[in-house]
């Protein structure tokens, strides 16, 4: 077994000092845009500020494009998940930590521990990558002579699916995620699925941290201008974990679904690619017409399914 990093480009250390650098100035610039939005709109709507704050966020996302292309230095998604995680701690520990009990204050702290150590541990994992051996003969052969060949094997075995990223076979894969820097496939899906719910459990514990310390700070008569672009970081960081929270949780209920149904991501978006996952049905017997529907025949029902899911990591 090869491991997934050697098959990768490998990048030079000034070339990934770069990334940083470029990922933890664009986390500084989208950070400070967010607190804009309450400096200049107290009052508005949260729905209204909501709103802002996406389009802020594309407009940084925009420019980090530009900037791209006009230096050739890139950022890096993981590097970006890893300094937003690290903004938001460094900001909960100087400011919103104060005043807060101790028991919160330890369980944020060993929650953002948690979720950086998984964070790594995901960067590292083996998705489920095929040995090279196997891989060569699935790239001379046919789609249908991959799943004859495997015939034998498990429902997961025999979906080995191709990613371009990463140039390797992975056993059950769903998808290549940039944020976390690697494969999802049969090996780390319960590791992607525990993280998605660290990050879910982390973001709501900031939310409920945050709104204490602006609970706190409202009554607070210190106006100074240090005052104000905490306070206006503490409320755009907590529209920030909104967001946040909004696309995880729409995330980790579609990945629940395909785990409940037993469809992979890719599946669901190339089935037309998967003979597996095509029904031929004719309208009437002896005519040509005829349409091509998605049927799952690896769906075994919620329970099965599930069951078969929990015990992926060990095949
Ligand atoms: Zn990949």
């Amino acid at each position: 077994m090869v491991p997934l990093q050697s098959q990768r480009k490998r990048l030079s250390w000034p070339s990934l000092t770069g990334r940083c650098v470029v990922s933890c100035t664009m986390v500084l610039l989208t950070q400070f845009a967010l607190s804009l939005v309450p400096r200049f709109l107290p009052t508005s709507p949260l729905l209204i500020q909501l709103s802002l704050s996406v389009v802020l966020m594309l407009v940084v996302v925009g420019l980090g494009g530009l900037f791209r292309r006009l230096l050739g230095i890139h950022a890096s998604a993981p590097a970006l998940v890893f300094f937003n995680i690290l903004f938001i701690w460094c900001f909960y520990v100087l400011i919103i930590r104060k005043g807060l009990s101790l028991v919160m204050d330890v369980v944020f702290n060993g929650e953002v521990v948690l979720l950086l150590t998984g964070l790594c541990s995901m960067l590292k994992s083996d998705p489920g990558l095929v040995e090279p051996s196997f891989s060569d003969k699935l790239v001379e052969s046919s789609a249908s002579e991959i799943i004859t060949a495997h015939n034998e094997d498990s429902d997961f075995g025999r979906r080995v699916r191709y990613c371009k990223i990463c140039k390797g076979y992975i056993k059950g894969f769903d998808h290549h995620c940039p944020a976390f820097g690697n494969c999802i496939g049969q090996k780390n899906y319960l590791l992607f699925m525990v993280l998605l719910v660290g990050f879910l459990v982390t973001e709501a514990c900031y939310l409920a941290c945050s709104s204490e310390y602006a609970v706190k700070s409202g009554t607070s008569s210190m106006l100074s201008s240090e005052t104000s672009l905490s306070e206006n970081l503490a409320v755009s960081t907590r529209i920030f974990s909104i967001l946040q929270l909004v696309w995880q949780v729409a995330f980790f209920t579609w990945h629940l679904y395909g785990i409940c149904f037993n469809i992979r991501t890719d599946e669901w978006v190339n089935w037309k690619k998967y003979p597996e996952f095509q029904l031929i049905v004719q309208y009437q017997p002896g005519q040509s017409s005829t349409e091509i529907r998605f049927t799952n025949p690896h769906d075994k029902g919620i329970l099965q399914n599930v069951k078969e899911f929990m015990s992926l990591e060990k095949r």
